[in-house]
Protein backbone atom coordinates (compact mmCIF):
# COMPACT_ATOMS: atom_id res chain seq x y z
CA UNK A 1 0.00 0.00 0.00
CA UNK A 2 1.45 3.61 -0.94
CA UNK A 3 -1.24 5.82 -0.93
CA UNK A 4 -4.06 6.11 2.03
CA UNK A 5 -7.00 8.25 2.14
CA UNK A 6 -8.60 8.85 5.43
CA UNK A 7 -11.96 10.64 6.85
CA UNK A 8 -10.41 12.49 10.22
CA UNK A 9 -13.13 13.35 12.87
CA UNK A 10 -13.93 16.78 14.27
CA UNK A 11 -14.22 16.33 18.59
CA UNK A 12 -15.43 17.58 21.66
CA UNK A 13 -12.48 18.38 23.94
CA UNK A 14 -12.90 19.75 27.59
CA UNK A 15 -16.04 18.47 27.83
CA UNK A 16 -17.51 20.47 30.84
CA UNK A 17 -16.18 18.73 34.24
CA UNK A 18 -13.48 16.79 32.28
CA UNK A 19 -11.20 20.22 31.43
CA UNK A 20 -7.67 18.82 29.82
CA UNK A 21 -9.33 14.84 30.64
CA UNK A 22 -12.32 13.99 28.65
CA UNK A 23 -13.26 14.40 24.93
CA UNK A 24 -15.29 12.61 22.60
CA UNK A 25 -15.68 12.22 18.86
CA UNK A 26 -17.94 13.34 16.43
CA UNK A 27 -19.24 11.74 13.35
CA UNK A 28 -20.99 14.04 11.12
CA UNK A 29 -17.90 16.61 10.40
CA UNK A 30 -14.38 15.79 10.01
CA UNK A 31 -11.04 16.35 7.34
CA UNK A 32 -10.67 14.40 4.36
CA UNK A 33 -6.30 13.42 4.15
CA UNK A 34 -4.25 11.86 1.06
CA UNK A 35 -1.07 10.31 2.49
CA UNK A 36 1.34 8.78 0.35
CA UNK A 37 4.79 7.46 0.11
CA UNK A 38 7.16 9.40 -2.50
CA UNK A 39 10.54 8.54 -3.50
CA UNK A 40 12.36 12.04 -2.15
CA UNK A 41 12.94 10.81 1.23
CA UNK A 42 11.26 13.57 2.76
CA UNK A 43 8.21 14.83 4.28
CA UNK A 44 6.15 17.59 2.34
CA UNK A 45 2.57 18.90 2.69
CA UNK A 46 1.52 18.99 -0.95
CA UNK A 47 -1.58 20.43 -0.54
CA UNK A 48 -4.08 22.51 1.13
CA UNK A 49 -7.73 22.77 0.23
CA UNK A 50 -10.40 25.01 1.81
CA UNK A 51 -8.40 26.53 4.78
CA UNK A 52 -5.76 28.92 4.60
CA UNK A 53 -2.85 26.88 6.31
CA UNK A 54 1.31 26.33 6.42
CA UNK A 55 2.66 23.81 3.53
CA UNK A 56 5.93 24.18 6.08
CA UNK A 57 6.48 20.95 7.93
CA UNK A 58 7.07 22.40 10.71
CA UNK A 59 4.55 25.41 10.73
CA UNK A 60 2.02 22.47 10.19
CA UNK A 61 0.34 20.22 13.04
CA UNK A 62 -0.02 17.43 10.52
CA UNK A 63 3.78 18.03 9.81
CA UNK A 64 4.98 18.27 13.39
CA UNK A 65 3.27 15.04 14.21
CA UNK A 66 4.49 12.86 10.91
CA UNK A 67 8.08 14.16 12.24
CA UNK A 68 7.49 13.27 16.00
CA UNK A 69 6.86 9.39 14.50
CA UNK A 70 9.01 9.13 12.14
CA UNK A 71 11.93 10.53 14.13
CA UNK A 72 10.89 7.47 16.76
CA UNK A 73 11.44 4.78 14.06
CA UNK A 74 14.56 6.55 12.85
CA UNK A 75 12.67 6.14 8.93
CA UNK A 76 14.06 7.93 5.57
CA UNK A 77 10.82 6.85 4.15
CA UNK A 78 8.90 10.38 2.62
CA UNK A 79 5.42 11.52 2.93
CA UNK A 80 3.10 13.50 0.92
CA UNK A 81 0.15 14.97 2.99
CA UNK A 82 -2.92 16.62 1.69
CA UNK A 83 -5.38 17.92 3.90
CA UNK A 84 -8.61 19.14 2.37
CA UNK A 85 -10.14 21.36 5.74
CA UNK A 86 -13.37 20.77 6.36
CA UNK A 87 -13.36 21.75 9.98
CA UNK A 88 -12.44 25.63 10.66
CA UNK A 89 -9.09 26.08 12.21
CA UNK A 90 -9.74 27.51 15.38
CA UNK A 91 -13.17 26.44 16.09
CA UNK A 92 -12.73 24.58 19.01
CA UNK A 93 -13.46 21.22 17.42
CA UNK A 94 -10.22 19.90 16.92
CA UNK A 95 -9.24 21.13 14.01
CA UNK A 96 -5.63 20.83 14.31
CA UNK A 97 -5.88 17.55 16.11
CA UNK A 98 -7.67 15.81 13.00
CA UNK A 99 -4.57 16.72 11.17
CA UNK A 100 -2.31 15.80 13.39
CA UNK A 101 -4.37 12.30 13.81
CA UNK A 102 -4.39 12.02 10.21
CA UNK A 103 -0.66 12.18 9.68
CA UNK A 104 0.14 9.74 11.90
CA UNK A 105 -2.58 7.43 11.37
CA UNK A 106 -2.19 7.35 7.64
CA UNK A 107 1.77 7.21 7.69
CA UNK A 108 1.50 4.56 10.37
CA UNK A 109 -0.64 1.85 7.89
CA UNK A 110 1.61 2.91 5.03
CA UNK A 111 4.42 1.83 7.56
CA UNK A 112 3.01 -1.67 8.24
CA UNK A 113 1.64 -0.60 11.70
CA UNK A 114 4.82 -0.26 13.87
CA UNK A 115 2.58 1.36 16.63
CA UNK A 116 -0.74 0.46 18.03
CA UNK A 117 -3.44 3.48 17.81
CA UNK A 118 -2.79 4.28 21.17
CA UNK A 119 0.84 4.52 20.93
CA UNK A 120 0.02 7.09 18.12
CA UNK A 121 -1.15 9.69 20.49
CA UNK A 122 1.96 11.13 21.99
CA UNK A 123 2.93 11.90 18.31
CA UNK A 124 -0.15 13.80 17.96
CA UNK A 125 0.31 15.64 20.96
CA UNK A 126 3.05 17.28 19.36
CA UNK A 127 0.99 18.91 16.63
CA UNK A 128 -1.32 20.25 19.70
CA UNK A 129 1.76 21.39 21.10
CA UNK A 130 2.35 23.55 18.13
CA UNK A 131 -1.03 24.70 17.55
CA UNK A 132 -1.46 25.78 21.28
CA UNK A 133 1.74 25.63 23.36
CA UNK A 134 0.03 22.91 25.50
CA UNK A 135 0.54 18.83 24.23
CA UNK A 136 -2.97 17.90 25.51
CA UNK A 137 -4.74 14.93 24.36
CA UNK A 138 -8.26 15.13 25.08
CA UNK A 139 -9.06 15.54 20.99
CA UNK A 140 -6.49 13.84 19.89
CA UNK A 141 -7.29 10.33 21.41
CA UNK A 142 -10.82 10.46 21.10
CA UNK A 143 -10.12 11.60 17.02
CA UNK A 144 -7.99 8.23 17.15
CA UNK A 145 -9.71 6.00 19.49
CA UNK A 146 -13.25 7.22 19.01
CA UNK A 147 -16.39 7.13 21.48
CA UNK A 148 -15.30 9.18 25.15
CA UNK A 149 -11.56 9.58 25.91
CA UNK A 150 -10.22 9.49 29.33
CA UNK A 151 -6.89 11.42 30.09
CA UNK A 152 -5.95 9.20 33.33
CA UNK A 153 -2.84 10.73 33.54
CA UNK A 154 -0.58 12.62 31.69
CA UNK A 155 3.01 11.84 33.31
CA UNK A 156 2.99 8.62 32.62
CA UNK A 157 0.16 9.19 29.44
CA UNK A 158 -2.60 7.05 30.38
CA UNK A 159 -5.94 7.00 27.77
CA UNK A 160 -8.65 4.82 28.90
CA UNK A 161 -11.76 4.39 26.42
CA UNK A 162 -15.49 5.14 27.78
CA UNK A 163 -18.86 3.55 26.85
CA UNK A 164 -21.14 5.71 25.09
CA UNK A 165 -24.79 6.13 25.20
CA UNK A 166 -26.68 4.96 21.57
CA UNK A 167 -29.01 8.19 21.62
CA UNK A 168 -26.61 10.84 21.94
CA UNK A 169 -26.48 13.67 19.52
CA UNK A 170 -23.93 16.59 19.55
CA UNK A 171 -24.74 19.59 18.45
CA UNK A 172 -22.13 22.30 17.92
CA UNK A 173 -22.94 25.91 17.25
CA UNK A 174 -19.52 27.70 16.46
CA UNK A 175 -19.86 31.49 15.98
CA UNK A 176 -17.50 32.60 13.27
CA UNK A 177 -15.75 34.82 15.81
CA UNK A 178 -11.75 34.25 15.96
CA UNK A 179 -10.59 32.78 19.26
CA UNK A 180 -7.24 31.65 19.93
CA UNK A 181 -6.26 28.64 21.84
CA UNK A 182 -3.34 30.58 23.21
CA UNK A 183 -6.07 33.30 24.18
CA UNK A 184 -8.79 31.50 25.94
CA UNK A 185 -5.76 29.27 28.06
CA UNK A 186 -4.02 32.46 29.33
CA UNK A 187 -7.37 34.42 31.19
CA UNK A 188 -7.62 30.98 33.29
CA UNK A 189 -6.84 30.94 36.39
CA UNK A 190 -4.39 28.78 37.74
CA UNK A 191 -5.53 28.20 41.18
CA UNK A 192 -8.80 26.05 41.85
CA UNK A 193 -10.80 26.93 44.90
CA UNK A 194 -11.37 23.64 47.18
CA UNK A 195 -14.90 23.82 47.06
CA UNK A 196 -15.24 24.53 43.50
CA UNK A 197 -12.27 21.40 42.97
CA UNK A 198 -14.91 19.45 44.80
CA UNK A 199 -17.82 20.09 43.18
CA UNK A 200 -15.73 19.30 39.57
CA UNK A 201 -14.27 15.43 40.52
CA UNK A 202 -17.97 14.83 42.15
CA UNK A 203 -19.14 15.69 38.57
CA UNK A 204 -16.52 13.93 36.48
CA UNK A 205 -16.95 10.98 38.58
CA UNK A 206 -20.69 11.12 38.05
CA UNK A 207 -20.71 11.64 34.32
CA UNK A 208 -18.14 8.61 33.92
CA UNK A 209 -20.51 6.38 35.72
CA UNK A 210 -22.92 7.45 33.92
CA UNK A 211 -21.65 6.28 30.33
CA UNK A 212 -21.39 3.09 32.17
CA UNK A 213 -24.69 2.44 33.60
CA UNK A 214 -26.14 4.32 30.16
CA UNK A 215 -27.76 6.91 32.61
CA UNK A 216 -28.74 10.08 30.94
CA UNK A 217 -30.21 11.90 33.45
CA UNK A 218 -27.28 11.41 35.85
CA UNK A 219 -25.00 12.37 32.83
CA UNK A 220 -27.10 15.76 32.26
CA UNK A 221 -26.89 16.54 35.90
CA UNK A 222 -23.74 15.66 35.20
CA UNK A 223 -22.41 18.20 32.75
CA UNK A 224 -21.16 21.18 34.74
CA UNK A 225 -17.84 22.77 34.86
CA UNK A 226 -17.29 25.56 37.99
CA UNK A 227 -13.87 26.12 37.27
CA UNK A 228 -13.15 26.66 33.38
CA UNK A 229 -16.88 28.22 32.18
CA UNK A 230 -17.32 30.81 34.24
CA UNK A 231 -14.09 32.64 33.07
CA UNK A 232 -14.26 31.28 29.34
CA UNK A 233 -17.98 32.05 28.54
CA UNK A 234 -17.57 35.59 28.30
CA UNK A 235 -15.96 35.41 25.65
CA UNK A 236 -18.35 33.31 23.47
CA UNK A 237 -21.35 35.58 22.19
CA UNK A 238 -24.67 35.35 24.49
CA UNK A 239 -23.33 32.01 26.01
CA UNK A 240 -25.98 32.16 29.07
CA UNK A 241 -28.99 32.84 26.71
CA UNK A 242 -27.50 29.68 24.58
CA UNK A 243 -27.34 27.96 28.11
CA UNK A 244 -31.02 28.97 28.78
CA UNK A 245 -32.17 27.97 25.32
CA UNK A 246 -30.54 24.69 25.27
CA UNK A 247 -31.87 23.36 28.83
CA UNK A 248 -35.67 24.77 28.01
CA UNK A 249 -35.77 22.54 24.91
CA UNK A 250 -34.52 19.56 26.85
CA UNK A 251 -30.57 19.35 26.12
CA UNK A 252 -28.91 16.96 28.53
CA UNK A 253 -26.07 19.99 29.01
CA UNK A 254 -24.82 22.84 27.27
CA UNK A 255 -20.81 23.72 27.36
CA UNK A 256 -17.50 25.26 25.60
CA UNK A 257 -16.26 23.11 23.16
CA UNK A 258 -12.51 23.15 23.31
CA UNK A 259 -11.57 26.24 23.93
CA UNK A 260 -14.34 27.83 22.36
CA UNK A 261 -15.55 29.66 20.47
CA UNK A 262 -18.05 26.98 19.74
CA UNK A 263 -20.18 25.83 22.00
CA UNK A 264 -22.25 22.30 22.65
CA UNK A 265 -25.53 21.21 23.47
CA UNK A 266 -25.52 17.01 24.16
CA UNK A 267 -29.03 16.02 23.96
CA UNK A 268 -31.02 12.47 23.95
CA UNK A 269 -32.54 11.50 20.09
CA UNK A 270 -32.85 13.76 17.18
CA UNK A 271 -36.21 14.97 18.46
CA UNK A 272 -34.60 17.13 21.37
CA UNK A 273 -31.27 17.80 18.99
CA UNK A 274 -33.30 18.91 16.18
CA UNK A 275 -35.39 21.55 17.91
CA UNK A 276 -32.66 22.89 19.57
CA UNK A 277 -30.79 23.16 16.85
CA UNK A 278 -33.40 25.21 15.36
CA UNK A 279 -33.54 27.26 18.43
CA UNK A 280 -30.07 28.03 18.08
CA UNK A 281 -30.44 29.18 14.54
CA UNK A 282 -33.11 31.54 15.41
CA UNK A 283 -31.42 33.12 18.04
CA UNK A 284 -28.01 33.98 16.10
CA UNK A 285 -29.86 35.00 13.16
CA UNK A 286 -31.78 37.23 15.26
CA UNK A 287 -28.48 38.85 16.66
CA UNK A 288 -26.69 38.68 13.10
CA UNK A 289 -24.18 36.65 14.18
CA UNK A 290 -23.30 34.07 11.75
CA UNK A 291 -22.46 31.01 12.63
CA UNK A 292 -22.20 27.20 11.70
CA UNK A 293 -23.96 24.11 13.18
CA UNK A 294 -23.26 20.72 13.52
CA UNK A 295 -25.60 17.78 13.94
CA UNK A 296 -23.72 14.54 14.96
CA UNK A 297 -23.92 10.97 16.93
CA UNK A 298 -20.87 10.18 18.87
CA UNK A 299 -18.65 8.50 16.54
CA UNK A 300 -17.44 5.00 18.32
CA UNK A 301 -15.05 4.11 15.31
CA UNK A 302 -13.08 7.15 15.30
CA UNK A 303 -10.53 7.88 12.48
CA UNK A 304 -11.19 5.94 9.11
CA UNK A 305 -9.59 5.13 5.72
CA UNK A 306 -12.55 5.77 3.05
CA UNK A 307 -12.48 5.24 -0.41
P1 LIG B 1 -8.92 23.83 17.22
O1 LIG B 1 -9.38 23.81 18.64
O2 LIG B 1 -10.08 24.01 16.29
O3 LIG B 1 -8.03 22.69 16.87
P2 LIG B 1 -6.62 25.41 17.68
O4 LIG B 1 -6.63 26.88 17.98
O5 LIG B 1 -6.23 24.44 18.73
O6 LIG B 1 -8.04 25.10 17.06
O7 LIG B 1 -5.65 25.11 16.46
C1 LIG B 1 -5.61 25.92 15.36
C2 LIG B 1 -4.21 26.52 15.23
O8 LIG B 1 -3.32 25.53 14.70
C3 LIG B 1 -4.23 27.67 14.26
O9 LIG B 1 -3.38 28.68 14.74
C4 LIG B 1 -3.68 27.08 12.98
O10 LIG B 1 -3.02 28.02 12.18
C5 LIG B 1 -2.70 26.01 13.51
N1 LIG B 1 -2.55 24.89 12.55
C6 LIG B 1 -1.40 24.48 12.00
N2 LIG B 1 -1.61 23.41 11.19
C7 LIG B 1 -2.94 23.18 11.20
C8 LIG B 1 -3.75 22.21 10.55
N3 LIG B 1 -3.28 21.32 9.71
N4 LIG B 1 -5.07 22.23 10.83
C9 LIG B 1 -5.58 23.14 11.68
N5 LIG B 1 -4.86 24.08 12.33
C10 LIG B 1 -3.53 24.10 12.10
Amino acid sequence: MDRIKLFAPATVANLSCGFDVLGCCLDGVGDEMIISKNSKQKLRITKIIGQNLPLEVNANVAGVSAEALLAELDEKQGFDIEIKKNIKAGSGIGSSAASATGAVFGINKLLGEPFTTNELIKFAMEGERLASGNAHADNVAPALLGGFSLVKSYEPLEILSLPSLPELRMLILHPLIELKTKDSRSIIKQNVELKKAISQWGNLAALVSALYTQDYNLLGRSLKDEIIEPVRSILIPYFDDLKALASANGALGFGISGSGPSVFALCKGDGVAEKVKSEFQEFYQDKNIDFDLHLSKINSEGIKIIN
